[in-house]
This record gives C-alpha cells, sequence and structure tokens, in this order.
C-alpha cells in the first residue's frame, strides 16, 4: 500500500528511508496520530467533533473524499534535511471546504516543505549540500 525506497548520498554515508502513503494501522487516523505533537492532536480532534467527520480511512470508501492521512515526505527549510511525518486533511463533508491540513514548521518559525517519494532523489544531500543523492532500492513496510 504504501511505497518506500532508500536514498543514499554517492559521496557522503548520508542515508534516508523515504516511505510514502498508508500503511497497516492506518484504518483510522486516531489510530496513527500518537506521532503528532500535541497540540496538532488536540487541533485534530476539536474538529472532527465540531463538523461530526469520520475518521476512517476513505481508503475503504471510493464515495468519500473528505478525508487524507498518510506519511509523506518533509524538507527542513534550512538544513535540507529529510523526514518522514504524518500528513493529514480534513474537509468539511457537505461544503468539501478544506478545513485543516498539517504544516509542519521548523522552532523559528519556517515552513518544512513536503515533497513526493519521486522527488527524493532530486534534493541536495543533507550533508555534501550538493546533488549528490540516488535511489539505492525499494523498502517494503507496512
Ligand atoms: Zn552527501
Amino acid at each position: 500500500m504504501g511505497q518506500g525506497i532508500i536514498i543514499k548520498c554517492k559521496k557522503c554515508n548520508y542515508e534516508f528511508e523515504a516511505i510514502e502513503g498508508i500503511g497497516m494501522m492506518f484504518d483510522d487516523l486516531m489510530n496513527v496520530m500518537d506521532g503528532l505533537p500535541e497540540y496538532m492532536q488536540k487541533e485534530i480532534k476539536q474538529l472532527v467533533e465540531q463538523n461530526n467527520l469520520l475518521t476512517y480511512n476513505s481508503f475503504f470508501d471510493s464515495d468519500r473524499k473528505d478525508l487524507l492521512f498518510e506519511n509523506r515526505i518533509f524538507v527542513h527549510p534550512a538544513t535540507g534535511r529529510m523526514t518522514v511525518k504524518l500528513y493529514v486533511e480534513l474537509y468539511n463533508p457537505e461544503a468539501k471546504e478544506l478545513l485543516y491540513k498539517t504544516i509542519y514548521k521548523t522552532k523559528g518559525g519556517k515552513e518544512y516543505k513536503m515533497i513526493r517519494i519521486s522527488d527524493a532523489k532530486n534534493m541536495m544531500c543533507p550533508k555534501c549540500k550538493k546533488q549528490t543523492l540516488y535511489e539505492s532500492g525499494p523498502i517494503l513496510w507496512d
């Protein structure tokens, strides 16, 4: 269900497990929120309650387009370091209006950039600061 690749640097020992998508635990948003900062969990729970949102994965119900939650890759705006984090979008079921999306920020308030897995090898190596990354192989995860 999810995708994963190992990204390595040709010049140094930098290695990153790039992962995107959903795993086995992703049947309900409430089961995978533990990794989020507490203030985000609070905000999401509040929106879910106020708007009576469904939190099981819309993956199992193709008519629903009101919820997205999956692992995505985020790049630190200053260091270029990549991390895998949970990304959530919540929509108002009637209006199809975006109510919430996860934005990660540094302590200084700068936004992390969200990239797709296919772009991970095109990022600069956070150690060498050069375009020296390549895709070394797949990872299986769930
Ligand atoms: Zn490097």
